[in-house]
Parts: C-alpha cells; sequence; structure tokens
C-alpha cells in the first residue's frame, strides 16, 4: 500500500484541496450511515419507557426521513468529484507513459511486445486509478465507519458487549487477509497471460489478410482458443481462491452475532443496557459486514494494483540506450562519413550481423550495396539511424564520432526509405508530408518528381488528396515504394537511403528515378542498397556484402572483371533477361 501511496504521492499533493474535501464527504457519510440505528434505538427506548409524544415523534421522524436523503446528496457530490479525479489521474499517467515510449529506443521495442505495452498502459493503469480512488474510498469511509460505529457502540451503548462481539471480528479479518495474499500472486500470473493473448489478437487483426490467404483461419481460430482458455484457466484459479474465504469469514461473523445478542440479552436483563441499546448494537453489528469484508477487498485491490504499479514503473524505468550526450554538437551537413572498424549486434542476438565494417563515404557520392538476402544490407545502412549503438569500432561523420552529434539531427540530415513501407490512414500528399511537414507546394512536386510518382497520381481519384493506408485506397507495391522514396526526398537529406526501395518498380521506372537522383541531387549522397545491378552500376563505389563483411568493393566495370560474387550474379542477371 505505501508503494501505491508513494507512486500517486505527486498526484495527491498537486489535488491537495479536492483530496481534503472528498475525506470530509466519506466522513460526513460514515457518520450519516450510522445515525438511523441510533435513532431507532432512542425511539425503541422512549417507547418502551412511555415517554413518546407528537413532538418526540416528530423528531425522530424527521430525523429518519432527512438522514438518508443527506446521506443521497453527500454520495453523489463525492462520486461525481471522485470519478472526476480518478479520469484526471489516469490521463496524467497517461500521458506520463506515452511520452516515455517516445523516448524509448529500438532496443526497448525488440524487448516488449506490443500487445504487452497497450496492457501496461490500458488494464494496469486503470487498475492503479481505480486503487487511487478506492484507496480513498475504501479505507477512510470503511475505517471511519468501523471506528465511528465502535465509538458509539461503546461509549453510549456498553463498552462490556462491544469488547465480546468485536474482538473475534480481527481473527476473521486476518483469515480473509491470509487468503486474499495468497491470491496476488495468481492475479500476476493472470495479467501476463492475459498480456500474451492480446499479442496473438493483435497478431491475427495484423495478419488477417495473410491467414486469409493461407485459408489459416482454423489453425489461427486454435491458436486463440488455447490462449483464452489459458487466460480462463488463470482466472479460475483466483476465483477458487476467492470462494474459499466466504464461507470461513461467515462463520465467525455468525458468532460475532450470536455473543451480541446472548450477551446483549443477559445485560438487558442484568438493566445494564436498553432494548433500544441492544437494537442499535446489533444493527451495528450488521453494519460492520460491508466495511470489514470490503476492507479486505481493497486491499487486494490495492495489491493488485502494486503489481500493476511495478509493471508500470518498469516500462518507466527503462532508459534509452541511444541519447544525447551532454554536449551534443548539431550537424546539418557533413563531408566525409566513415565507418572504422564497425562490428554489430543486434541486443538480444548472440552473433554480430555486421563484422569489422571498413568503409569511407564522401560528400556527393553515390554508394551501391549489393549482396545475398540476410548478409546485413540493412542493418548496415541502418546504423546511420542511430536506432542502436554499434558493439564495435566506431562511425565517424568529418573525424567526430556519430555519438557525439545530436540525434535527431543525424535523423534529419539522413531520409533513409526503408524495405517495409508504412503508409499511415491519411492522404496520398500527407504521407508525403510526414517527411517534412513544413515543406512548400513546390517541394512536394519536386519531390514527386524525383521519386517518379506523377504518373500515379493521375490514376488516383483524387490525386494528391486520395485517402490511401488501411482504410483508403490501397497503392501497388511499386506505388507504395514510390511514395514512400518521396517522403524521403521531401526533406531534401544530405544522405539518402534507399533500402531495396526499387525492388517494386519495373525497369523504366528505376531508371528514370535513379537518373532523377543524379539531376537533382547534385553534391548529396545516395546509399543504393538493391537486388537489380542497374540500379546501382553507375555509383561511385559497390560494396559487396556478405555474411556480414565487405568482401568486395570498387566500381562496376572493375567488379565484372574481378572473380567474385558480383561477377557471378551480374552474368545470371544479364542471362536472365
Ligand atoms: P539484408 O538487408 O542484407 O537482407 P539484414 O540486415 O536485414 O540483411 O539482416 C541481417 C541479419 O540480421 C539477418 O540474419 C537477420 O535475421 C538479422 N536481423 C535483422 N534484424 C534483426 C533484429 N532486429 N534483431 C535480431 N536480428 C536481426
Ligand atoms: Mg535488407
Amino acid at each position: 500500500m505505501g508503494n501505491i501511496i508513494k507512486k500517486i504521492g505527486w498526484f495527491i499533493k498537486e489535488e491537495k484541496k479536492m483530496y481534503t474535501l472528498l475525506l470530509f464527504l466519506l466522513l460526513m457519510i460514515a457518520l450519516i450511515s450510522l445515525l438511523p440505528a441510533k435513532v431507532l434505538g432512542l425511539a425503541i427506548d422512549t417507547i418502551v419507557s412511555g415517554g413518546l409524544n407528537a413532538q418526540t415523534l416528530f423528531y425522530l421522524v424527521g430525523a429518519l426521513i432527512l438522514l438518508p436523503i443527506s446521506r443521497y446528496f453527500f454520495s453523489m457530490v463525492y462520486n461525481y468529484l471522485v470519478n472526476v479525479e480518478g479520469q484526471k489521474l489516469a490521463f496524467k499517467l497517461r500521458k506520463k507513459y506515452l511520452n516515455h515510449l517516445f523516448e524509448l529506443d529500438s532496443k526497448f521495442y525488440e524487448q516488449y511486445e506490443k500487445g504487452d505495452l497497450i496492457a501496461r498502459v490500458t488494464n494496469d493503469l486503470d487498475a492503479i486509478t481505480m486503487a487511487a480512488t478506492s484507496l480513498l474510498e475504501g479505507i477512510i469511509f470503511n475505517i471511519g465507519l468501523i471506528l465511528f460505529a465502535i465509538g458509539i457502540m461503546s461509549v453510549t451503548i456498553s463498552w462490556k458487549l462491544t469488547l465480546i462481539s468485536v474482538a473475534i471480528m480481527p481473527v476473521g479479518i486476518t483469515i480473509l487477509n491470509m487468503i486474499r495474499n495468497k491470491k496476488r500472486k495468481y492475479v500476476k500470473i493472470h495479467r501476463e497471460i492475459y498480456a500474451e493473448m492480446t499479442e496473438k489478437i493483435l497478431e491475427s487483426v495484423e495478419g488477417q489478410k495473410t491467414i486469409r490467404a493461407y485459408v489459416q483461419e482454423e489453425n489461427d481460430l486454435e491458436r486463440q482458443k488455447k490462449a483464452v482458455i489459458r487466460d480462463i484457466e488463470s482466472w479460475r484459479y483466483i476465483v477458487k481462491y476467492e470462494n474459499w474465504f466466504n464461507p470461513l469469514f461467515e462463520i465467525i461473523y455468525g458468532i460475532s452475532y450470536i455473543l451480541a445478542f446472548g450477551f446483549g440479552v443477559y445485560y438487558i436483563i442484568m438493566q445494564e443496557m436498553t432494548l433500544g441499546g441492544l437494537i442499535t448494537f446489533v444493527s451495528y453489528i450488521g453494519l460492520l459486514y460491508g466495511p470489514i469484508t470490503s476492507i479486505g477487498g481493497i486491499f487486494t485491490q490495492i495489491n493488485n494494483a502494486t503489481i500493476s504499479v511495478d509493471r508500470f514503473d518498469e516500462i518507466m524505468k527503462q532508459t534509452p540506450t541511444v541519447f544525447d550526450e551532454v554536449n551534443s554538437l548539431p550537424i546539418v551537413s557533413f563531408n566525409e562519413l566513415t565507418f572504422k572498424n564497425v562490428t554489430f549486434q543486434y541486443p538480444f542476438d548472440s552473433a554480430p550481423v555486421i563484422k569489422d565494417i571498413n568503409l569511407t563515404i564522401k560528400k556527393g557520392q553515390t554508394i551501391g550495396i549489393v549482396g545475398p538476402t540476410g548478409s546485413g544490407k540493412s542493418t548496415l545502412i541502418r546504423q546511420l539511424l542511430r536506432e542502436f549503438n554499434v558493439t564495435e569500432g566506431e562511425i565517424l561523420i568529418d573525424g567526430k564520432s556519430i555519438q557525439n552529434y545530436k540525434i535527431e539531427h543525424i535523423r534529419q540530415i539522413v531520409g533513409y526509405v526503408p524495405q517495409a513501407h508504412i503508409l499511415f490512414r491519411r492522404q496520398v500528399d500527407e504521407n508525403i508530408l510526414i517527411g517534412n511537414p513544413k515543406a512548400s507546394i513546390e517541394q512536394l512536386d519536386k519531390a514527386v518528381k524525383i521519386a517518379d510518382f506523377e504518373k500515379d497520381l493521375l490514376f488516383l481519384q483524387n490525386g494528391m488528396h486520395t485517402m490511401v493506408g488501411e482504410s483508403g485506397v490501397s497503392l501497388s507495391g511499386g506505388q507504395k515504394q514510390r511514395l514512400s522514396i518521396a517522403r524521403a526526398l521531401i526533406k531534401d537529406p544530405e544522405i539518402l537511403i534507399l533500402d531495396d526501395s526499387l525492388s517494386a518498380v519495373d525497369a523504366k521506372t528505376e531508371d528514370n528515378i535513379i537518373k532523377h537522383l543524379k539531376a537533382f541531387r547534385e553534391n548529396k549522397t545516395n546509399i543504393i542498397v538493391a537486388h537489380r545491378f542497374s540500379a546501382i552500376k553507375d555509383a561511385d563505389i559497390i560494396l559487396v556484402l556478405q555474411g556480414g563483411k565487405i568482401t568486395q568493393q570498387g566500381k562496376h566495370d572493375q567488379l565484372i572483371n574481378e572473380d567474385g560474387w558480383y561477377k557471378i550474379q551480374f552474368v545470371e542477371q544479364m542471362t536472365m533477361r
């Protein structure tokens, strides 16, 4: 519980006034809840003693009517305000979480599944917010009610009877808590299983086209079913444990009633207590049932929330491994880019993917990279995006390590067109402008021209304003590639990287794009990863990457005369035509 208070303490501090008001309201409600039984007891004693007259009757009835009404009013105000506070807290936590997710880097995203991250910001966050609101309600209201009740019972009715009948309650509470503590363990397991299930559902929804294309609906449903069953089973464990405590507690509570009645009647006979007193007393024992059982429940809820807080915190505690150094340098352009003995291994992999890479790229050059699938071409060039730190060696820009420069600036000078194209559910022009939201119409037109995307626009119903992405027109693979290229080009980046981005375009379009790059990107650097040699044969330097190493390097004319992968592949491609 301390954990929860520590975690949301900042919020309570911020909302001090509101929390004070809520506290006051709760205590009022607790007190008002206890008064009717007391009034009833008084009424009975008045009747028994024969002292009832019109005036006292009027007061007693009036009180019995007014008390529930005022309780209703206070509860209404309380419920409204506490919900507002809960929403406010959820909003703030969600904002913190999402902001943090944006700060984290690729290593983090390699480690955590999407569904899990979503579960943390939905389920877990809800549990925390619930705890923050019911914490107040549960603890303050229930403890307030218990203390007020015991106070009234012992001071105004009989302290002896109070001692006799209430003393056994802590035993019940202890048993109740023991069982609930055990439950906590199962709740944690359940959360994990639930996250796994969410992940599976997400995957199926995302991959539904592929699943259908391969007629895998049955298999997929089977997988889903397993995940759902696991989820239900783990929940069943929890329910089982919950059901355990009810009968045990009920018995103890029954004993308390019997004691109150037995000794109560005895005290009445001994004239130590009035009949009205006993009626009030027994009502209070009944009234205590709710608070006593729900306090345990609240502790469970808080325990659950503690797990949620831990899960939430786990993410909040993650720090990016790639971050700006204290005096990171700005950069808008470069003259020379050098890979010096660069080796890179993915964070959760066992072996490096690129090994001992040495390479110098000068401003204005066009670099071609070829090599078998999986040889590390993407991994090599993505090093320029600063997603990860290199494992060994160094990447230097104008003699200084890339790590010395501001990450955002580095990403700003690099225009990367990935192999997989991401289209957002927006218009075509908006999709391109993601590369540079401030671009002018002229810049947009130019990017479209260089990417050879103009001809595609003619076929789109609303041209630039056509909606694309999941909810819009679906573009062909080649169109997506060209749109992606335009998106990178609109930045007019110092370094343009086409990572196998011409694979789906025809030879003529490829030729156009390559020509445009030459004409419009004078003095800018291009790095082209390609399968077709036609895309890279005019490059200033061509690298052949095999098994993560540069095995050949040179110009086209040189490489076709050299024994090696390049020559073999080139001849193969020529004969295929
Ligand atoms: P290429 O672009 O030449 O096809 P990649 O750079 O994409 O090659 O991949 C090189 C190797 O790195 C492959 O064996 C691939 O499985 C592995 N790899 C790629 N991305 C990751 C990743 N995020 N985590 C671990 N291994 C990866
Ligand atoms: Mg690749």
